[in-house]
């Protein structure tokens, strides 16, 4: 499983990082870091990381096919 993340809508609203903190984290200036870019997401990962889809409000969270 992977997530694509577009990195313009991202508004660091922090809310995937509440749903998933092993797979995104932001910092004080909200500035998102996600860790598994470009690679597949942990199995034990998976079910977290599909919440922050469902959370994020601006929708900059994506399951790649
Ligand atoms: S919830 Fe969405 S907008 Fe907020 S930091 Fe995560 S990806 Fe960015």
């Amino acid at each position: 499983m992977r997530i694509d993340v577009d990195w313009d809508a991202c508004e660091g609203h922090g809310l995937c990082e509440e749903s998933a903190p092993a797979v995104f984290t932001v910092d004080d200036d909200g500035d998102l870091t996600y860790h598994f870019d470009g690679v597949d997401i942990p199995a034990e990962h998976e079910e977290a990381a599909r919440s922050a889809i469902g959370v994020c409000p601006v929708i900059a969270l994506r399951l790649v096919p």
